[in-house]
């Protein structure tokens, strides 16, 4: 239960006991973080992006601190219901009847959209990313355990977890199951003990008759049929992640990230599940120590969603001329506890700035190669210091951005000196922030892809097509050159 010797401590707010606590992992060097991930049954926009974001920060700065990071982060490819509630239909069946396509097309092709976005923000790939549908056996496997313990029972159109034989329920979120049972209403098909008992098990009946994909309980085995069928079904949405995480990171974990929308019902309902089916029933540790929220993304004064239409997406971003990773510089200039409002002026302004910070590291980065002697104390530079605990305070990134650039001030202003510390620095200012990478090596694989159809359109002398290859490759906000040597591309 201790850090590596060699870093100073991390402190950070767990939203589970309300206050900020020096962050120590089960095991020596290693953690064990679940990050959720998105339901993909339409383009994630960037008030959802910025909650991977701040997971992403946060397992990069564990790293930097020497940490062994594993890091699960799901796919939500079926059971997330619409408002999140056990009621309503499948956010994906919804998309694929509105496409007239398959669910699983559906997923296919938003997860695809969601990993090209989420590659070009910069955030790296994680441990694993289980998709529910493939981890149905391992959510059966906690049922059966819920309903053998007491925890679960069935209705006529589903499995329901009993929130009266969890005391702890409302622990993450400070809500009780008074304020609970006033605030909601059962459905009448539901026949709930409770209005927060919550499904575990949704059955191919009444409203959910026609889901098309489906599993046999409790055999898991995916069923062709369809229908009204009973004995089929498929699983609710908290379940997923309690499978998937114990699925890759055992019974405990060390942190578990979401964006503040996920506290209540997901968090909340996950460890219900998670913490009333473990291996040992008298195990009382939690299931995730460290519970980590970030607040939502505001599009100016009004709340960014899907339902206001008043949402962006990486390609939006991108059409307005900003590179995605100046919205990542945007999104982690702010601390993650603070509800950023979006403005274009600010993403303007983020922009300026990693432009300036990225200048700078271009200078010391070209000192060095004509420097060789080492003339700096790399082991006790100030910047380096002041940086860390700026991020060992509950990651507070403006904080440390502006050791950023108070190190360039003092780097111009004495263009001589401790080039080697500097360059130390500067390193791990890249590996936190992951957005300061020397541009060229970081293109999308988009680009790379239209750069190549418009190298061999060049060669065929298909200079129509080549222009429109131009343009196209202007949209994702890079520039193409013709030199001697072939194409040169730069961002715009
Ligand atoms: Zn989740």
């Amino acid at each position: 239960m201790e850090a590596p010797a060699s870093s100073s401590v991390l402190r950070l707010y767990n939203t589970l006991t309300k206050r900020e606590e020096e962050f120590v992992s089960i095991e020596r060097g290693l953690v064990k973080m679940y990050t959720c991930g998105p339901t993909v049954y339409g383009r994630p926009h960037i008030g959802n992006f910025s909650s991977f974001l701040m997971a992403d920060l946060l397992r990069r700065w564990l790293e930097v601190k020497g940490y062994d990071v594993r890091q699960v982060k799901n796919i939500t490819d079926v059971g997330h219901l619409v408002a999140d509630a056990d009621q309503g239909e499948d956010k994906i069946q919804k998309q694929a009847e509105r496409e007239h396509i398959d669910p699983l097309d559906v997923a296919r092709k938003y997860t695809e959209e969601y990993l090209v976005d989420e590659a070009r923000l910069g955030i790296d790939e994680p441990f694993a990313r289980p998709r529910a549908t493939e981890t149905i056996k391992e959510m059966i496997a906690i049922i059966q355990t819920l309903l053998e313990r007491g925890h679960a029972y069935e209705t006529e159109d589903g499995i329901y977890f009993d929130v009266h034989t969890f005391p702890s329920y409302g622990k993450l979120s400070g809500n009780t199951l008074e304020n609970l049972a006033s605030g909601s209403r059962i459905s009448i098909d539901e026949k709930k003990r409770h209005p927060a008992d919550f499904a575990l098990w949704k059955k191919c009946v009444g409203p959910n008759l026609h889901h098309l994909l489906r599993w046999s309980f409790p055999s898991g085995e995916r069923v062709s049929s369809t229908g009204e069928d009973a004995a089929v079904g498929f699983p609710g949405w908290h379940i997923e992640c309690s499978a998937m995480s114990r699925k890759f990171l055992g019974e405990h974990i060390d942190i578990h990230t979401g964006g503040e929308d996920n506290i209540f019902p997901h968090h909340e309902c996950e460890i219900a599940q998670s913490e009333c089916s473990c291996d040992d029933v008298n195990d009382r540790s939690p299931f995730a120590r460290f519970w980590i929220h970030r607040r939502f993304i505001d599009m100016g004064d009004v709340k960014m969603s899907k339902s206001l239409g008043n949402v962006l997406t990486v390609p939006d971003i991108v059409a307005k001329g900003f590179s995605p990773l100046d919205l990542r510089y945007y999104f982690l200039s702010v601390h993650y506890r603070t509800n950023l409002k979006f403005t274009e002026k600010g993403l303007e302004d983020a922009k300026k700035a990693r432009r300036k910070i990225l200048e700078w590291m271009g200078e010391v980065d070209g000192q060095i190669k004509e420097e060789k002697e080492d003339n700096g104390d790399k082991d006790d530079f100030e910047f380096s210091r002041e940086f860390d605990a700026a991020m060992d305070s509950d990651l507070n990134t403006s904080a440390a951005l502006a050791v950023v650039f108070a190190a360039m001030n003092a780097s111009r202003s004495t263009p001589n000196t401790a080039h080697r510390a500097y360059r130390e620095f500067i390193d791990r200012v890249r590996r936190t922030f992951g957005c300061f990478e020397p541009e060229e090596e970081i293109l999308p694989p988009e680009v790379n892809a239209l750069l190549i159809e418009r190298e061999a359109a060049r060669g065929e002398k298909d200079f129509s097509a080549s222009d429109s290859l131009r343009i196209e490759i202007e949209k994702h906000g890079f520039t193409v050159l013709d030199t001697p040597n072939g194409q040169k591309i730069r961002r715009i």
